[in-house]
């Protein structure tokens, strides 16, 4: 376990993503939010500033041209890049679970295609696995189904909560391609440009009111190049796995971020309010919410700490990242929801930053598999230990 201060190698560069979060992301938040060509032209005008200063992509392996930061060192970044949801955006990291899949499983055409101008932004990914017609969170359903005819792929299916598809150059399809295979194995991923014919977009579902880009896609007879397979035959779920487990850190890792933002302004409320004689920092129910908030954040950094060193040390790490994508996705909300209450009224309209912040925070703990998917696989994975006649030991 490494110790609980931000390492002095990494101070440096925090202190700056910190600066650049503050000073320019956060104040342009109100124009991102109307989406549009401002918005664009304002976020293009930020990831080239973050280039220009060294801070683009600082996640991503160096052989990618990234940073090279190891999940342990990244995290004090990341905590304070998630201070905004644009962060990932402007910092040029929102491309990193795409960009580690296809490192990893591209083949050197799909890299030279697609991994190049992802790392630099010059394109956006889209994945998809989730659709209308079944529980996806057991993804063994899914129904989206692709054959080979002579040398195409042929897709069809429906898939929705793809997010980002009407602006991304393509999308990663999870489909089924093995009928014939058990569970797990009937399924492959495939890279499907946007453009393709028979790839449409029917609607983008916009979420308690926030639009996200979050579209419903119709694959009609898609044909792609059978060069297109990412990985092998069957590989389907092996890949999603490693895409999805990292990813759930780098969540959580935010979470932290937009944690430490919404503590912020409850104290800031709590200490310049006045009410019944005094100011709301004196009233005891008012000091549980800073106790409460202060005691899930620590207990959620801890453990975000503890899964990105596991992964470091090389292991799959399925406990800690579970257990950390409950804990924080419930930390997030329940912070935030502190902090609107401390505020009144005032803490739901869009005059602070925490109405759009709580919205968002309650996709957290559905997004990437629900909570109970968690909870149910980190249990099993425990109780398995004591079935095979061990203990699950927390001291390592
Ligand atoms: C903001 C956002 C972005 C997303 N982006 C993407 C994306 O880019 N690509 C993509 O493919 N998907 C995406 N999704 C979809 C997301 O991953 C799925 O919604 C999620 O996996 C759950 O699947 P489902 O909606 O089909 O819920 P269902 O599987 O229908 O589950 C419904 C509910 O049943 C309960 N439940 C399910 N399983 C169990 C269990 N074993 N035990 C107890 N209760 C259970 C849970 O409460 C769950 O919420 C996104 C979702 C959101 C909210």
């Amino acid at each position: 376990m490494s110790g609980f201060e931000v390492p002095s190698h990494v101070r440096g560069v925090r202190d700056q993503v910190l600066a650049f979060m503050i000073e320019r992301v956060e104040p342009a938040e109100p124009l991102l939010h109307l989406g549009g060509e401002p918005a664009a032209v304002r976020l293009a005008d930020l990831q080239r500033q973050a280039k220009d200063e060294g801070l683009w992509a600082l996640g991503h392996p160096v052989e990618l041209g990234g940073g090279g930061m190891p999940f342990a060192d990244y995290v004090y970044v990341n905590e304070v890049q998630g201070r905004s949801e644009y962060g990932q955006l402007a910092l040029g990291t929102f491309t990193l679970q795409d960009s580690l899949m296809l490192h990893t499983h591209a083949s050197e055409s799909q890299k030279k295609r697609w991994l190049e101008p992802l790392v630099a932004a010059e394109i956006w990914p889209s994945f998809a696995m989730t659709e209308p017609e079944v529980a996806s969170s057991d993804p063994t359903q899914l129904q989206t189904r692709a054959t080979l005819d002579g040398d195409e792929w042929v897709i069809t299916g429906r898939k929705w909560f793809t997010t980002g598809a009407s602006r991304a150059a393509y999308t990663t399809v999870m489909c089924r391609t093995e009928p014939e295979a058990p569970g797990h194995a009937a399924f492959s991923m495939i890279i499907v440009p946007t453009d393709t014919p028979g790839y449409t977009i029917v609607r983008e579902t916009p979420l308690l009111g926030i639009k996200g880009g979050h579209c419903e896609v119709l694959y009609d007879d898609v044909r792609v190049p059978a060069d297109n397979l990412l990985g092998g035959r069957g590989r389907g779920f092996v890949i999603a796995q490693e895409r999805l487990g990292p990813g759930r850190i780098f969540h959580a890792m935010r979470w932290l971020g937009q944690a430490q933002r919404a503590f912020d302004l409850l104290c800031g409320r709590l200490t310049t309010r006045q009410a019944f004689g005094g100011p709301l920092a004196d009233k005891q129910l008012m000091q549980q919410h800073v106790f409460d908030s202060y005691a899930q954040i620590q207990a959620c950094r801890l453990l975000t700490l503890h899964a990105a060193e596991a992964v470091d040390r090389g292991g799959d790490a399925r406990v800690e990242i579970g257990a950390v994508k409950v804990v924080g996705a419930r930390m997030l909300h329940d912070v935030i929801d502190r902090a609107v209450q401390a505020h009144g009224a005032a803490g739901l309209t869009d005059d602070t930053p925490l109405s759009h912040m709580y919205r968002a925070a309650r996709f957290a703990r559905i997004y990437d598999g629900p909570d109970e998917v968690h909870i149910q696989s980190v249990a099993r994975r425990i109780l398995k230990t004591y079935r095979d006649g061990g203990a699950w030991s927390f001291s390592g």
